[in-house]
């Protein structure tokens, strides 16, 4: 049994409930869904808007944005006015940091998901001379978290909206480094005491994050609070994400890496790529992702070889044309290949190939069946034509 899932081409996600934010539903009986943050300031209303509406525009599914205090809180009431009245339901999530209970039941009303960072709840006063906590210690502090955050569990039930419990690896708190270490344990435990006071306060509109700015500790982290969720009966969805990835082609890079990785392992229901660039280019690397492990088709799925001395035209300004022409047609798969040397095969059971044949010509493939020749410089809007003929045309 572990070999065939070992073995599939075909990703079985852990099983989660399901949990609401505004319309969007995440979880596993959903396609993992996209996600990222402004970086307005959120009191500047309008730039605020503007951004939101840019990440919508782009496909973004849920906008998270920083609410520092309580003016910033109303100000996301108008914030979400200001959405609605262009016709924008995309869900907002409010970060909410540094003991702001009062701010996180403010900004409940106006939000579809408070995001808190167990790490940061309570401040826990730091002794130089400190190296531990005693259990008495450590309840009493569990105590206080308890005391201060069921007001916004309640409120979050009464409002029907959705909680995340965003751990990060950077902002622990002082106990739980000193009880478990700056670890993935450290950040499971601190996870798992959130979830339980949730539990216990019989709310369960939660998704858990375990954020990292290095891939092998995030991965750890998530799979580690997976088991840990699984094992004890909670299925909560997971939002991942690689904290600080940096910008360009590394940052693209080393989140897919994390992100990718426990995608492919069945972990994740919601996505973001943090990366120091503007938010709505984090939205393309995120759907470039899901696709490229099949877990959602968004784009066209294009197949091109990478040349080689048998390449029979200039490929990277075939695939740069066809690509032009057709990116709109989403939910196609279409080869470009240089030559048909290792037969059609190659083409990954494309539903359109266009292969260099010599000689200034190239084949367009149906699937598997070769269909016509053309000379190259006809080549593409053949392709067209032919995608045309078969009624999968649409104009852009
Ligand atoms: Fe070379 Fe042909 Fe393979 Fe492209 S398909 S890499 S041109 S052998």
């Amino acid at each position: 049994n572990s070999l065939s899932k070992r073995y599939s081409t075909h990703i079985e996600r852990r099983i989660t409930r399901t949990v609401m934010v505004g319309d969007v539903a995440i979880g596993s009986d959903y396609p993992v869904r996209v996600q990222s943050m402004i970086n307005e300031d959120t009191m500047d209303v309008e730039n605020a808007y503007l951004a939101i509406k840019r990440l919508h525009d782009v496909g973004c599914e849920i906008v998270r944005l920083t609410v520092p205090s309580l003016a910033h809180a109303k100000a996301v009431g108008d914030i979400k006015a200001k959405l609605l009245e262009n016709n924008i339901n995309t869900p907002l999530v409010a970060d909410v940091h540094h003991n702001g209970m009062k701010i996180a039941m403010e900004v409940a009303k106006h939000v579809d998901k408070v995001r808190i960072n167990p790490g940061l709840f309570v401040f826990e006063k730091s002794d130089p001379a400190r190296t531990e906590y005693t259990d008495e210690e450590f309840e009493t502090i569990k105590q206080t978290i308890l005391k201060r955050f069921t007001p916004l569990v309640e409120v979050l039930k009464a409002e029907n909206k959705a909680l995340r419990i965003g751990v990060n690896h950077g902002s622990l708190s002082e106990r739980m480094l000193f009880t478990y270490g700056d670890t993935p344990l450290g950040m499971t435990e601190s996870a798992m005491e959130f979830v339980k006071i949730c539990d216990e306060l019989d709310f369960h509109n939660i998704i858990i994050s375990m954020k990292a700015s290095r891939a092998p500790v995030m991965m750890a982290a998530y799979r580690m609070i997976a088991d840990r969720l699984d094992s004890e009966g909670y299925n909560y969805p997971l939002h991942l994400g690689v904290t600080e990835a940096g910008d360009g082609d590394y940052g693209r890079i080393k989140s897919t890496a994390g992100i990718g990785t426990l995608l492919a392992e069945g972990l994740g229901d919601t996505i973001r790529v943090s990366l120091t660039e503007a938010p709505e280019k984090e939205i393309p690397v995120c759907y470039s992702i899901l696709q490229s492990l099949g877990l959602r088709k968004t784009m066209v799925e294009y197949i091109s070889c990478p040349s080689c001395g048998r390449t029979l035209f200039n490929l990277e300004e075939v695939v740069d044309k066809v690509r032009t022409a057709t990116s709109h047609l989403t939910g196609l798969d279409i080869a470009i290949m240089g030559c048909i040397v290792n037969g059609p095969g190659e083409m990954a059971d494309a539903d359109y190939g266009y292969v260099g044949k010599g000689k200034g010509t190239i084949a367009l493939y149906r699937r598997k069946e070769e269909i016509k020749r053309v000379p190259e410089d006809e080549g593409v809007n053949a392709l067209i034509q032919l995608i045309k003929d078969d009624g999968k045309w649409i104009d852009p």
